[in-house]
């Protein structure tokens, strides 16, 4: 087994631990998403089954999801009715409140800007975008 020379057995241990121990609530987070990212994903699936264009999205407040949306664009004949802004009317219908402050959104693709305009309205302040997950920062709103 190769070693690093400079450091013991012991030492190499607790300098992982250390590095595990600084990067836990990110490594956290990032399970998290992904869980989520399933979920999202499985919303763009119902939307296509449907007939409907490919996108899925949830909103996610303090570990569990609060909001969810498929594209209805064409089933509702409707040109608003993206995955993202019905994510965030679920959640503000079932939390029964506007401010969804500390919520984030995991959608399967980047919000389009009209959506990241309501996204930034409802409080939203991190998107999570794709199969992973990954952190797509804060929403672009009216009032940069
Ligand atoms: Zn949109």
């Amino acid at each position: 087994m190769a070693s690093v020379p400079h450091l013991t057995r012991r030492q190499g241990l607790a300098a992982a631990a250390s590095w595990f121990g600084l990067f836990d609530v990110n490594r956290r987070a990032q399970a998290h998403s992904e869980v989520f990212a399933v979920e999202a994903a499985r919303l763009r699936d119902a939307a296509v089954a449907a007939g409907d264009q490919p996108y899925g999205a949830v909103v996610v407040l303090d570990g569990r999801i609060i909001g969810s949306g498929r594209s209805r664009v064409i089933t509702d004949r409707n040109p608003d009715a993206h995955a993202e802004r019905i994510a965030v009317w679920d959640a503000q219908r079932q939390m029964g409140r506007e401010d969804l402050s500390g919520a984030v959104i995991v959608a399967t693709s980047i919000p389009c800007a009209v959506c990241q305009r309501a996204l930034s309205r409802a409080g939203i302040s991190s998107m999570r975008v794709g199969p992973e997950g990954r952190d797509h920062g804060a929403p672009r709103g009216a009032n940069p």
